[in-house]
C-alpha cells in the first residue's frame, strides 16, 4: 500500500486501467489490491514505443519495440509521433511534414491522414493510435489475466476538444471505453500526491515536457487527515497552460539541421522532402541519440555518411554541451513563457509554489532543469520516474472511478482553452473562460433573423483570441426543428456543457414552445460518428480475417506434419496396404499438398473449412497405415530384457 492512503477494501471495485498514450512511448498501469504499478511483459520494459508498422498490404505488422528498431528499414510504413496528428488538420501539421518519414495527406473535413503506400491505404491518426491502445490492452490482459474493457487515458492538458474527441475515438476503435480523459500534468500530480509522506497542503507546479508537447499545471493539493469515513483529499487545478507543438522532437529537429549544416547541406533541407525518407529517419534517430547522450556527457562526436539526392556527404563533427545549450535556449524559454502565463492565470507568484514536479523525458535535459530551478527559485522535484508518473496517475484516477482504493481523492480539473461562438463580423463571444473548473456549463440566448426560419447554425470555437479566424474551430452545430415564427420571436436557449473530460456537448430548446432542438455537430478535424462506426466495423472484420489467417496457418502446420508422417509410413509399410486404400491415400495427399501450396502463396484464396475437411479425410484414410506402422514397430522392437 502506498503511504498516505486510507487502507480499505472494496471488493466491488471494477477493473479500469490507466493509460499514458504518449507521443514517443505509451504505458499502461493499474492500482489494485497489489498496489500501484505499471504493467509490462515478463522482463520487458513497461515503455511501449508509440510506433506502428504497416505491411505493404496495409495490415498492421508490428507495434512497439520491433517497429521502432526497424523504422529505418521501412520509413514510409513506420508511423511514429502520431499523437501530433490527432484531431488536427493537414494544414496544422505542416511544420511536421519534412520531419516525419511518412506521408500526411488531407482527408475528409481537411483532417490529417497518413498515406501508407497507395491511395487506398490511408489511415486516420485515430486508427494508428488505436493499434497502440490495442497493444497496451493486450499487455494488461496478459499481466492481469482478465479482460479489460475500460480505461482512463491521459492527454496533454492543452489538448483542445477535437484532440480529446480523437483520443476517445481511438479508444473506441481499440475496444476500450475511455471512461475519463485526464490531463497529463494532473495525472502526474495524483501520482505525486499518492506517494506523499508528509501530508500537508501544497501548491504544486507540474512541468511536463515530453516528446511532442509541453504542459504546465498549477495545482492545490489539500490532504484530509480527519478520521471520517468520507475523508477526501482534494486535487484542484488552478490553471494550466502549454503548447501542443513543443517537445523533445523539436530538439531532434534542431540537431538534424545542425548535422546537415556540418555536411554542407542547406539547413532548410531538414524539412525538405528532397531527403530520402530513409536518410531522414537515420538522421532523426542519430539526433535523438546525440541529444540523450548530451544529458550525461559534456561533448558528443557525430559521424555519418548522408545520402543527399545523388550525392553522398560525410558528417564528422562534435557538439559540446555548451553549444547544445545555446541551440535549445529559446526552446526552453518558450516553455518558461507558458509557466509565466499559468502563474498569472492562477494569480500566484513564483514564491507561492511549494514544489515543482518534473514530468516527461525531456526534463532530463540538464539545461531544462537549471532554467526551471532558476525560474521557480527552487530545485525541481525529480524523484518520480518521469516516464511512468503519468500512467501511474491515470491508474489512480481509474481506481477513483472504479470505486477502488483511491476513491477518497477528488480531482477538480480545468478547461484549458476558452470556448466561444462566432458572432456577426467574425468576432468571438466567449461562453466559458479558460481555467474554469470542469464540468462547466454556460447558456446563451439566440433567435432567428428570417421569418419562418427553422434552423440556425452556431460556429463553436476554442481559443483565447478575439477573432474567429485566429481561434480553433471545433465545428458547426446545426440547431434544427425550430417552430416557424416571425424573425426574432423564437427564444433559443443553448446550453454548452463541458464534461469532466473537457469534452463539449451542445443542447438547445426553444423557450416559447418548450421544444427541444436537435444539435447536430459537424466536427472540424475529428471523425464523424459514421466514420467511427465504419472503422469499428472494419476493425472487427480485420479481427475476423486475422483469426481466419491464424486458423489456416495452424492447419497448414499440422497438415505438413501429417504428410511427413504418411510419406514415411508409405515408404516403410505402404506395400502391405490394399491397392485401393493406398491409391486413395495418395490422391488425398496430393490434394492436401496442392492446397498447402496455395495457402502459402495467398492464405485468402483458401477456405479454412475445406482445408480442415480434407485433413480429416486424410486422417481417416490413413488409419490402416497407422495400424500397420504400429504393428511393424512392435515387430521390429528388440525383445525386452526381463
Ligand atoms: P515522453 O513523451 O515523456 O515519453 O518524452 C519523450 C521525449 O523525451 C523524447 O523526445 C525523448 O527523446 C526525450 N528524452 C528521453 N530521455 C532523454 C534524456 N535522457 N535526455 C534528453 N531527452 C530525453
Amino acid at each position: 500500500m502506498v503511504s498516505g492512503m486510507h487502507e480499505r477494501s472494496h471488493p466491488d471495485a471494477e477493473v479500469i486501467v490507466g493509460i499514458d498514450l504518449g507521443t514517443t512511448n505509451s504505458l499502461v498501469a493499474i492500482y489494485d489490491k497489489q498496489g500501484l504499478r505499471v504493467l509490462s511483459e515478463q522482463g520487458q520494459s513497461p515503455l511501449l514505443p508509440s510506433v506502428v508498422r504497416y505491411a505493404p498490404d496495409g495490415r498492421v505488422e508490428s507495434v512497439g519495440d520491433e517497429a521502432r528498431a526497424r523504422s529505418v528499414e521501412f520509413p514510409e510504413r513506420t508511423i511514429s509521433s502520431i499523437k501530433r496528428l490527432m484531431g488536427r488538420s493537414r494544414k496544422d501539421c505542416e511544420s511536421d511534414l519534412g520531419f516525419l518519414s511518412y506521408e500526411i495527406v488531407e482527408g475528409e473535413h481537411a483532417t490529417a491522414r497518413v498515406r501508407l503506400g497507395s491511395d487506398d491505404q490511408i489511415v486516420s491518426p485515430q486508427e494508428v493510435s488505436a493499434e497502440i491502445l490495442r497493444a497496451l490492452r493486450a499487455r494488461a490482459e496478459g499481466a492481469l489475466g482478465i479482460s479489460i474493457e475500460k480505461a482512463v487515458v491521459t492527454v496533454p492538458a492543452y489538448f483542445d476538444d477535437a484532440q480529446r474527441q480523437a483520443t476517445r475515438d481511438a479508444g473506441r476503435l481499440a475496444g476500450l471505453d475511455v471512461v475519463r480523459i485526464v490531463n497529463e500534468p494532473t495525472a502526474a500530480a495524483l501520482a505525486y500526491g499518492i506517494g506523499l509522506v508528509q501530508r500537508k497542503a501544497e501548491t504544486l507546479a507540474v512541468f511536463d515536457l515530453g516528446g511532442g508537447t509541453f504542459d504546465i499545471s498549477i495545482l492545490k493539493v489539500t490532504p484530509d487527515d480527519s478520521d471520517d469515513d468520507d475523508a477526501t483529499d482534494f486535487f484542484q487545478v488552478l490553471a494550466t497552460a502549454g503548447d501542443t507543438h513543443l517537445g523533445g522532437d523539436d530538439v531532434d529537429r534542431m540537431l538534424v539541421a545542425w548535422m546537415l549544416e556540418q555536411a554542407g547541406i542547406e539547413t532548410d533541407a531538414a524539412d525538405a522532402p528532397s531527403l530520402p525518407a530513409q536518410t531522414r529517419q537515420v538522421l532523426r534517430t542519430l539526433a535523438e541519440q546525440t541529444k540523450i547522450r548530451l544529458s550525461e556527457e559534456e561533448r558528443v562526436a557525430v559521424s555519418l555518411d548522408v545520402e543527399f539526392g545523388r550525392d553522398r556527404r560525410r558528417i564528422d563533427a562534435e557538439i559540446t554541451r555548451a553549444a547544445f545549450d545555446e541551440m535549445i535556449s529559446a526552446w526552453v524559454q518558450r516553455a518558461l513563457d507558458c509557466c509565466k502565463r499559468a502563474l498569472r492565470d492562477a494569480k500566484l507568484g513564483v514564491d507561492q509554489i511549494d514544489r515543482v514536479v518534473m514530468v516527461g523525458g525531456s526534463t532530463r535535459i540538464p539545461l531544462v532543469r537549471e532554467r526551471v530551478a532558476a525560474f521557480f527559485e527552487t530545485e525541481p522535484y525529480t524523484a518520480l520516474d518521469p516516464d511512468q508518473v503519468v500512467a501511474l496517475g491515470a491508474a489512480v484516477q481509474a481506481s477513483i472511478l472504479a470505486g477502488g482504493d483511491a476513491r477518497e481523492m477528488l480531482l477538480l480539473d480545468v478547461l484549458p482553452l476558452s470556448l466561444g461562438i462566432e458572432t456577426v463580423g467574425g468576432a468571438v463571444a466567449k461562453l466559458i473562460m479558460r481555467n474554469s473548473t470542469v464540468p462547466a456549463r454556460a447558456t446563451d440566448m439566440f433567435s432567428t433573423s428570417i421569418d419562418g426560419q427553422t434552423s440556425i447554425k452556431l460556429h463553436v470555437l476554442q481559443g483565447e483570441r478575439e477573432m474567429a479566424s485566429d481561434c480553433r474551430s471545433l465545428g458547426e452545430f446545426h440547431l434544427r426543428g425550430i417552430p416557424p415564427m416571425p424573425a426574432g420571436i423564437p427564444q433559443l436557449e443553448v446550453e454548452f456543457l463541458v464534461d469532466a473530460n473537457g469534452v463539449l456537448t451542445v443542447s438547445a430548446h426553444e423557450r416559447r414552445s418548450g421544444k427541444r432542438l436537435r444539435a447536430q455537430v459537424i466536427p472540424q478535424h475529428g471523425l464523424t460518428r459514421e466514420e467511427v462506426a465504419r472503422m469499428e466495423r472494419e476493425s472487427i472484420e480485420h479481427a475476423r480475417d486475422d483469426m481466419q489467417q491464424h486458423r489456416i496457418v495452424d492447419l497448414v502446420t499440422n497438415a505438413k506434419l501429417d504428410l511427413k508422417w504418411i510419406g514415411e509410413g508409405l515408404e516403410r509399410v505402404g506395400a502391405e496396404l490394399p491397392e485401393d486404400v493406398r491409391a486413395k491415400l495418395e490422391t488425398l495427399c496430393t490434394q492436401l499438398r496442392n492446397m498447402i501450396t496455395q495457402a502459402e502463396q495467398d492464405w485468402r484464396t483458401v477456405d479454412a473449412n475445406a482445408l480442415h475437411a480434407l485433413k480429416e479425410d486424410l486422417d481417416r484414410a490413413s488409419m490402416p497405415l497407422h495400424e500397420l506402422r504400429i504393428a511393424a514397430s512392435l515387430r521390429d522392437e528388440p525383445p525386452r530384457k526381463s
